[in-house]
């Protein structure tokens, strides 16, 4: 079996590849690089040559999740090659895409993007899915996108382990534990491919969204009026939000008609019996400028708004703050910081993000930005990760590149690290030798383009 590593030595843009010794090859991610700030990213692999270069001879794509940096050269593929994503992932992907067509200079791509989704296939927790000689079998863990995955694969009598992003501090944070007993996995994996993200972490929020939760709470009891930036497709910051609004103060619950229909989506595929995802008990009001009623009930009893940096919401608010006393307004930016932090060498910032944040303060509104916890796994769950499945090789990925996993493990897995390439024992392992543009350590993954980010506010969260 060989696997090979693209771009294993950046945060975004993940490729993984793996054969079999009969020739038998599939694709863990096609990610596009991130964008820097308000700027889309170079990559060499965004055209139709480059990627069926790259995959000549593939069998299939397997995709751990919707961030950009792991998805975005989807449609590229060459047509015949399957491709399988999780069930609500892929809706969510398609209710993107469509409301993308409404924007004049997004339409064509976003044409393209939903013709090629179209053939997608689906696969499901815990089922395999056989490949020729290759049995993948993909299981759900917590990120900040709804229906996340890692990925085992086994062949050539062979066992890896693919985390994609994931993190311990999440809802279902618990679950990549219990998984990995209940599947018994643990003891039983020659390569665990890891996400990196946080080995190098300074000063980043690893809270519980619990946490969270309880500040939202307080915060939508003290200010009448709370309009809140988040990740639209990130189920724990969503329901952090809203359980805090329907197990709280109960403010009318605003959004657009976007991210109410991913909410839908969202709700439709939360397990029976549980209170988690299940957005709706409470009533969300899809906002419209014509509505003057709308306008009547949040001046009344004020509001819980979902917002995006984008043209259509800049109207929005253009309308709804006149009628809101600053004193008793606050904006919770709940996103990763660094996209609006504007101290020099900075490269995540985004000026128009910032703007979109400055104005409230202009106004004289509160803006509030505590109540974010990165979307990776923390350094206590990277080890606890590689201590519970105990492989005999562990590849970091998804990482800084200078980011050193072995600097947080201990000592006993020190030797098990891989960085470089690896032959023995029918595994070969090789480290993408082309590299030729590293994303700098700051990102979190975003959505589409920068210009798709910017009016679909799909950021992960570092
Ligand atoms: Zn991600
Ligand atoms: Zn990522």
């Amino acid at each position: 079996m060989k696997i090979t590593l693209h771009r294993p030595n950046q945060i975004g843009g993940c490729i993984t590849e793996i054969e079999s010794s009969k020739g038998t090859k599939i694709f863990i991610d096609l990610g596009h690089n991130l964008p820097r700030g308000d700027e889309e990213a170079p990559d060499e692999y965004a055209s139709i040559e480059a990627i069926a270069e790259l995959t000549k001879g593939a069998k299939a794509f397997f995709y751990t999740h919707i961030h950009g940096d792991h998805i975005e050269l989807f449609k590229y593929v060459p047509e015949g090659i399957d491709q399988y994503v999780g069930p609500l992932a892929h809706k969510l992907m398609v209710a993107k895409y469509k409301h993308m067509t409404y924007a004049d200079d997004l339409k064509e791509n976003s044409l393209l993007c939903l013709k090629k989704l179209e053939p997608f296939k689906k696969y499901h927790k815990g089922w395999n899915i056989t490949i020729d000689d290759i049995i993948v079998t993909p299981f759900q863990v917590s990120h900040s996108a709804s229906d996340s995955y890692m990925i085992r694969i086994k062949c050539d009598g062979k066992t890896v382990l693919h985390t994609g992003d994931f993190r311990g501090h999440g809802y279902m944070g618990e679950g990549i534990y219990k998984v990995i007993d209940k599947f018994h996995i643990a003891g039983h994996v020659d390569v665990l491919i890891t996400e990196g993200t946080n080995i190098d972490s300074k000063g980043k929020s690893m809270r519980h969204e619990k946490e969270l939760k309880k500040e939202f709470m307080d915060l939508f009891h003290k200010y009448k009026n709370t309009f809140i930036i988040c990740s639209s497709t990130d189920a724990d910051r969503l329901e952090s939000i809203y359980g805090a609004d329907r197990d709280g103060a109960k403010r009318p619950f605003i959004v657009d008609s976007y991210q109410k229909e991913l909410l839908q989506l969202i709700s439709e595929h939360a397990e029976e019996g549980r209170q988690l995802y299940h957005f709706g008990r409470q009533k969300i009001y899809s906002y419209n400028p014509e509505n003057w009623k709308m306008d009547y009930m949040m001046k009344k009893y004020g509001f819980v708004m979902l917002i995006r940096n984008s043209p259509k919401f800049q109207e929005y608010l253009d309308k709804i703050l006149e009628f809101c006393k600053p004193e008793e307004t606050c904006l919770v930016y709940s996103m990763f910081h660094g996209y609006i932090d504007n101290s020099e060498g900075n490269t995540a910032f985004n000026p128009s993000t910032f703007r979109f944040v400055e104005q409230f303060r202009e106004r004289g509104c509160v803006v509030e930005e505590r109540e974010h916890t990165s979307g990776h796994a923390s350094k206590q769950d990277l080890i606890r990760l590689c201590q519970q499945v105990n492989p005999e090789i562990i590849v970091p990925i998804h990482k800084d590149e200078n980011a050193d996993i072995k600097s947080i493990l201990p000592n006993e897995l020190k030797s098990k690290v891989c960085e470089y390439r690896y032959g023995k024992d029918g595994i070969e392992i090789v480290f993408d030798p082309q590299q030729k543009y590293h994303a700098s350590c700051w990102c979190e993954a975003v959505g589409a383009t920068s210009k798709g980010y910017y009016l679909y506010g799909e950021a992960e969260t570092k």
